[in-house]
């Protein structure tokens, strides 16, 4: 944004200004046109200031449609993505979810809207301290954000109505099939790394997973264990 000062405090300072109202309510509409219709999530959406969850230099760009560079060299998927996403996951406000793949914090932050308890894992210990940061912020207590592997699901606080994965996997992971309640919906990118992948919504039924893929992305792979640097 031009004229204001780069660095972690001004990404903190809470963003009422006029011109990122406008700009939020520009991308709200341009995902109605995309085909985003509920109504919960649009106004998600419309609450959560990206330009925080982003750093300085990619600020002016907070309201496109955009996947940007973040910290630990992760990146925070595009509004249009975690609007879909959001939608497809067919979230209560009553629901527990997991997200696996914290990175900005973004996604979790607009999930946090949507229901009542958001757990989210990353194995960078860096992003999970700078989305805490964030939420709080945002006086978002209804979101806690933790070092993990997220291969490991997060059993202390399962069983959850929903898990969203933000990083590709080969394949689903038992640990994620046994955290999930039944009737509960799964999203992840599936497919293998430098290859299109899909994005596919599994539903936990009595004896098996059922799948459905929503829409083709190419995202990086999940990674095995906890990152030991950063
Ligand atoms: N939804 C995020 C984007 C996440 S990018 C946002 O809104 O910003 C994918 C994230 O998955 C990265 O931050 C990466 O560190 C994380 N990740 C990769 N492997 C992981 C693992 N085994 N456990 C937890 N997080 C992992």
């Amino acid at each position: 944004m031009a004229g204001t000062p780069p660095g972690e405090e001004q990404t903190m300072r809470s963003s009422a200004l006029p011109d990122e109202a406008e700009a939020r309510a520009a991308l709200v509409l341009s995902l109605r046109r995309q085909g985003v219709g509920a109504r919960d999530v649009l106004s998600a959406i419309e609450r959560v200031p990206r330009r925080l969850f982003l750093p300085a230099r990619h600020h002016s760009l907070a309201y496109e449609d955009v996947t940007l560079p973040i910290e630990c060299g992760q990146t925070v998927s595009s509004p249009s993505l975690v609007a879909f996403t959001a939608q497809a996951l067919d979230v209560s406000p009553e629901h527990a979810l997991l997200e696996i793949g914290t990175g900005s914090g973004y996604q979790s932050a607009v999930l946090a809207h949507l229901t009542e308890r958001v757990e989210t894992v990353d194995r960078f210990a860096t992003l999970a301290d700078l989305a805490r940061r964030r939420f709080a912020a945002l006086k978002l207590d209804n979101v806690t954000a933790r070092q993990g592997d997220g291969f490991e699901g997060l059993k202390q606080k399962g069983p959850f109505d929903r898990i969203v994965v933000t990083a590709a996997i080969p394949s689903v992971p038992d640990n994620w099939v046994q955290q999930l309640k039944p009737g509960g919906i799964l999203i992840a990118p599936v497919g293998q790394s430098m290859q299109p992948q899909s994005l596919i919504r599994f539903v936990k039924t009595e004896s098996v997973m059922t799948a459905e893929t929503l829409m083709p992305v190419r995202t990086v792979m999940l990674q095995p264990g906890v990152a030991q640097r950063l």
